[in-house]
């Protein structure tokens, strides 16, 4: 039992890696699910892609997490996560660097 837990965690480590090796050349395609974890309306979740709430999907969302794709570009995986956590921490939500980063492209 252990063995394929073990097992599952590299592969799954595995995965992750090769996502964020390729990082630079994917660009995924917002899913739009009926849910998401109030207030939110949309999620990106890197590595893995982008998530848009079906009945408030708009241009203005698709730039704010589109801006959050090139952001997990530039920094990559663990940078990226870093940066963002310790932001939220120190100035929480709106304030947070790459929050207002996003905000701002929602306007181009
Ligand atoms: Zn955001």
């Amino acid at each position: 039992m252990k063995w394929l837990l073990l097992g599952i965690l590299i592969a799954t480590f595995t995965y992750i890696c090769l996502l964020n090796i390729n990082r630079k050349t994917y660009t995924p395609k917002p899913r739009l699910v009926k849910r998401l974890p109030p207030p939110r309306k949309a999620m990106t979740i890197v590595p893995f892609g982008i998530l848009i709430k079906k009945d408030e999907d708009s241009e203005i969302i698709r730039k704010h997490e589109a801006c959050h794709w090139a952001q997990y570009q530039e920094l990559g995986l663990l940078r990226f996560y870093a940066k963002y956590f310790s932001q939220y921490i120190k100035n929480g939500y709106r304030d947070n660097e790459l929050e207002e980063e996003c905000y701002l492209a929602e306007n181009d």
